[in-house]
């Protein structure tokens, strides 16, 4: 049992295996430990089992999607970026297909030809040993710098080098479970407080059943505070579960408010079922329905301005006399109708937990830890990289090419 290495990695995610690899590629002796009994547990269950590990997006557009943090990231993106990582995984046999919003997959559409990719060049170099079902408990320092890792069972491990992996706190179940930052707290590190994102937001509305389940495409989604400043605005695609709203459009929205709304505050959520039609035409065209359907009775009309599973939530969110017929709706009814249509408003007090988060939000906070080489700043001989750190962005690929470039990063300088 090798009980000492040039360089330990603390987790076998997607960061850590590029890691290990890249530092075992330089002739370093690499120590993977991972406390789960397969690494990347993660990273084959990523974009749907199939895997979206980067996005062609130049390099402003790119970072754009991180968020204001994202200058950390240009020196590791300018050493190894988008191109790079597909040129690293064709290079391994994995063909690759750019789809829609420019987001990257392997071509066979499974996201295991990627983990085996990385599993394969590891356990093709001798100077690779993976432990697995290995859970790392604490760094072992002496004086400033890191010098090894301890077991949970008590095993201490000594290393010239310790990469910390270990990813955040969403998906548990994968192995995430936020270990790393109490082992980095422990040692000077601060931790950005965590919150789950990329993650449904709960709603205090009750759905009625006909629309739970269904996805409202083609949709504005507004989210605004208490006072009615807009937080979020954004166009595509949502849908509805019982007691939450979820789909693309909401996960977008939850990294810009998850933080507010685990601080306690309570927004509101607005959707436009009719964003491309502007007040005036939407409302020549409800005059012109309601005249040419005179005898209609309007609950059966509502099918004519949405889909039919979107009527109840309608009726839900507006209280009219619905056995009415066409020609007896009044102008403030029909008024009232528009602004329904255009803003459905619902009460959004919490987000899902990190079981249902695709990322987590916070992290070891990256002023203490130095962009180039994701060195720490605490401790030399210390490394640290992937969601651990305090950095998280949309999805479309961009968090699994934060992965692989940070562990890129720290393989090559450690
Ligand atoms: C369902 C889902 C789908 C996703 N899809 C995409 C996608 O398509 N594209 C994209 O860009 N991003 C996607 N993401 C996000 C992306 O997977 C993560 O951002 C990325 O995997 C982070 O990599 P990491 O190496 O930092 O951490 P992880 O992949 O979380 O790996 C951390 C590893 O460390 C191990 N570990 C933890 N604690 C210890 C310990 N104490 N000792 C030893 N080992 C330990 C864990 O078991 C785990 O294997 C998705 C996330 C989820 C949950």
């Amino acid at each position: 049992m090798v009980s000492h290495a040039d360089v330990v990695v603390v987790g076998g995610g997607a960061s850590g295996m590029m890691a290990a690899l890249t530092a075992a590629e330089r002739g370093r002796s690499v120590l993977l430990l991972e406390r789960m009994d397969q690494p990347g547990r993660k990273l084959r269950i990523t974009g749907k089992g199939r895997c979206n590990l980067t996005n062609t997006a130049p390099l402003r557009d790119f970072l754009m999607h991180v968020g204001s943090d994202s200058r950390f990231l240009r020196n590791a993106f300018g050493r190894f970026f988008n191109e790079e990582l597909m040129q690293f995984f064709e290079q391994r046999g994995v063909p690759l297909t750019v789809e829609r919003g420019l987001r990257v997959f392997p071509s066979s559409g499974k996201a295991q030809d990627i983990f085996m990719a990385l599993i394969l060049d590891l356990e093709a170099h001798s100077n690779v040993t993976i432990r697995k079902g290995c859970r790392v408990k604490r760094i072992l320092t002496a004086e400033s710098s890191a010098c090894g890792v301890e077991l949970e069972n008590g095993e201490q491990i000594a290393a010239h080098s310790v990469v910390m992996a270990t990813g955040g706190r969403s998906y548990p179940l994968t192995g995430s479970t936020g270990d790393g930052y109490a082992m980095l707290r422990e040692v000077g590190h601060t931790i950005v407080p965590t919150v789950p994102s990329l993650v449904p937001l709960i709603i205090d509305e009750n759905l009625p059943s006909e629309t739970v389940g269904f996805t409202l495409k083609n949709a504005t989604l507004r989210v605004c505070d208490a006072s009615g400043r807009k937080l979020y605005e954004g166009f595509g695609e949502l849908s509805f579960e019982e007691d939450a709203l979820c789909g693309p459009l909401v996960l977008s929205a939850s990294r810009v408010v998850s933080r507010l709304l685990h601080a306690g505050q309570t927004l509101t959520a607005h959707i436009d079922m009719k964003p491309a039609i502007e007040d005036k035409t939407l409302d020549k065209r409800l005059i012109n329905d309601l005249n040419a359907n005179g005898n209609r009775l309007l609950d059966d009309a509502l099918r004519l301005w949405m889909p039919a599973e979107m009527v109840p939530l309608f009726k839900q969110q507006l209280k009219l006399d619905y056995t009415k017929k066409l020609h007896q709706v009044s102008g403030v009814e029909r008024r009232r109708l528009l602004q329904t249509l255009k803003g459905s408003t619902f009460t959004v007090t919490a987000t899902r937990g990190y079981e249902e988060a695709i990322v987590t939000q916070g992290g070891v906070a990256l002023s203490e830890v130095e962009p180039k080489s994701m060195r720490s700043r605490k401790l030399s001989s210390l490394y640290i990289i992937g969601e651990l750190l305090d950095l998280d962005a949309d999805t479309g690929g961009y968090n699994l090419q934060i992965a692989f470039s940070t562990g890129v990063a720290a393989g090559q300088n450690c």
